[in-house]
């Protein structure tokens, strides 16, 4: 079983990744900002008590991330290992994902790290299309779907997330600057972080990691 982090600023293609994992390697791609804005759309209590968070692009207190997290990677199918994205993004949540890996005798495998310049995240963000059904994700100059606006996985109609407006943007950037790169150091530290060029293309991007995979696995 494989345990990995996708560590990176928003834009920097955790995502896309997180996706490929799961459909090349069998590894079940956890998401937190899509089991938030799932909860915002059922309307349930922790939706609508994280939405003004997300809408501003500020983080979700710890608390309301914390158990959602634990209960998704306690699930039968993440026992096949996991590639979490978008968690976790403090020290502190980074702190309880290890102990709780710890209390069940387990660890994290390795944390790659998608590095991507500013003003290429910007460009990619504000271009950035989402199927609000299935999740999957396109880019309308580099990933667009084979029928614009139409999902290729599952026909839903493509949106554009509230939180990708450029002022948002700029503040998930600065959030992400201020309270999420500060774990590259804490992992470093750990001897866990890996870097990988996010801007080598997504194949390019997925065949390094394919690599890594293939290293940590033998390791095992
Ligand atoms: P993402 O899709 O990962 O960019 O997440 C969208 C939004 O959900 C973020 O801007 C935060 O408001 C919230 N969010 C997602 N993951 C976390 C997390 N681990 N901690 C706090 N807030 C989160």
């Amino acid at each position: 079983m494989t345990q990995i982090v996708l560590l990176g600023p928003p834009g920097s293609g955790k995502g896309t990744q997180a996706s490929g994992l799961e459909q090349r390697w069998g590894l079940v791609h956890i998401s937190s900002g899509d089991l938030l804005r799932a909860h915002v759309k059922e309307g349930t209590h922790l939706g609508r008590r994280a939405k003004p968070y997300m809408d501003r692009g500020d983080l979700v207190p710890d608390e309301l991330i914390l158990d959602m997290m634990a209960e998704r990677m306690g699930a039968p199918d993440a026992q096949r290992g996991f590639a979490l994205d978008g968690f976790p993004r403090t020290v502190a949540q980074a702190e309880a994902l290890e102990a709780r890996l710890e209390a069940i005798g387990q660890k994290l495998d390795a944390v790659v790290y998608l590095h991507v310049p500013e003003e290429e995240l910007l460009r990619r963000l504000s271009g950035r299309r989402i199927c609000p059904s299935c999740n999957a994700i396109y880019q309308v100059d580099t990933m667009p779907p084979k029928v614009a606006g139409i999902c290729d996985q599952c026909g839903a109609a493509l949106i554009q997330r509230q939180d990708e407006q450029v002022e948002v943007v700029r503040n998930r950037l600065r959030v992400y600057a201020e309270q999420t790169a500060p774990l590259l150091e804490h992992y470093r530290r750990q001897g866990l972080l890996h870097e990988i060029d996010g801007t080598i293309g997504v194949e390019n991007v997925m065949a390094e990691l394919a690599r890594l995979l293939g290293g940590v696995r033998q390791q095992r």
